[in-house]
């Protein structure tokens, strides 16, 4: 048995590296990372991450519990599996980040940074990334589900985000996101630094970031509130069929424009406590700083992570277009 939540918390290193179960081999690869690998062939490779912002805390109880229950045989194992909880001095924190935001870092991008220990996180969660997926049966399709919760409430309470890519994306990922109970789907329209863009551009795995509600402190999250995930990322893991949808069709946004703060004196025309998906309609002000405001030119437009706090230079919210 694993607990990689308090093993994560305390600091710690296990009595044990690696052992395994009747299902299934498992190795510790360090500080809140734990792989497992079923004894009998499988058909998918798996990255499931949280705690990239270690505030987010729902995520990683969601995957501690999933966890415990393949130790325990609640359920059996049929895909390979990495378990990243991604910023641990951060959850021990109980803070978004220390420095930098790391779901910036990736694709490299930790190296323009000053070098600290979440940028080297990163570099470390590159490596281990790569071992995993070119460690598994090539035949293995690669997926990746990084799991967090949104500062603010959204109007539309759960949504995925996929990473820009050229190719199409895959059927099964989008199913599974259906399956969940999602609300909507975001499509990015530019590379990112993010995790999933990592592993969906460098090891063309099918990823997503999946927002899952609202950040609250360890302990104060009403994980019901995320059964369905929980039960598509069990149903995955398990290589059995998916939940059926219980809400109405999934809606699905692309990211026509980022918003960038070039200066300090940058202004969202938005309240502060503005849910994800609130809409801007032509004509309407979004955002003033001294090298121009930014308008809507389109009939609607939804605005999605709108955060005037951001370092300057970096990305101060997401203008969003809805795929008919
Ligand atoms: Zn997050």
């Amino acid at each position: 048995m694993v607990d990689l939540l308090t093993l994560t918390l305390e600091q710690r290193v296990p009595v044990q590296m690696q052992g395994e179960t009747a299902g299934f081999t498992w190795q510790w690869l360090g500080e809140g990372l734990l792989q497992c690998t079923p004894k009998t062939a499988y058909r998918k490779t798996m990255l499931l991450s949280a705690g990239i912002h270690g505030n987010e805390t729902a995520p990683i109880e969601l995957l501690a519990n999933i966890i415990n229950d393949l130790f325990t045989e609640r359920f059996t194992l049929a895909v390979r599996v990495l378990f990243v909880f991604g910023n641990p001095e951060a959850i021990r924190h109980g803070v978004r980040y220390l420095e930098n935001d790391m779901n910036r870092m990736f694709c490299g991008a930790y190296q323009q940074l000053a070098q600290d220990q979440e940028t080297a996180r990163a570099a470390h969660l590159e490596q281990v990334t790569a071992q995993f997926f070119e460690q598994s049966q090539p035949q293995a399709q690669r997926y990746h589900y990084d799991l967090h919760t949104a500062i603010r409430a959204s109007l539309l309470p759960v949504f995925a985000l996929f990473p820009y890519q050229s190719k199409p994306y895959d059927e099964f990922l989008i199913q599974s996101l259906e399956a969940a109970d999602l609300d909507a789907l975001v499509y990015h329209n530019a590379a990112g630094k993010t995790f999933t863009h990592f592993t969906a551009e460098k090891f063309q795995a099918a990823s997503s970031t999946l927002e899952l509600g609202k950040a609250k402190p360890f302990g104060a999250n009403d994980l019901a509130q995320f059964a369905s995930t929980d039960q598509m990322l069990r149903a995955v893991l398990a290589d059995q069929a998916l939940p059926i949808r219980q809400k109405s069709d999934i809606r699905q946004f692309k990211v026509m424009d980022s918003i960038l703060k070039q200066s300090e004196d940058f202004q969202l025309k938005l309240s502060a406590d503005a849910p994800n998906f609130s809409t801007f309609q032509k004509g309407e002000l979004i955002a003033t700083q001294q090298a121009g405001d930014y308008v809507v030119h389109d009939q609607q437009v939804w605005i999605l992570f709108p955060n005037p706090k951001v370092k300057t230079g970096l990305r101060a919210g997401l203008i969003l277009k809805e795929i008919e």
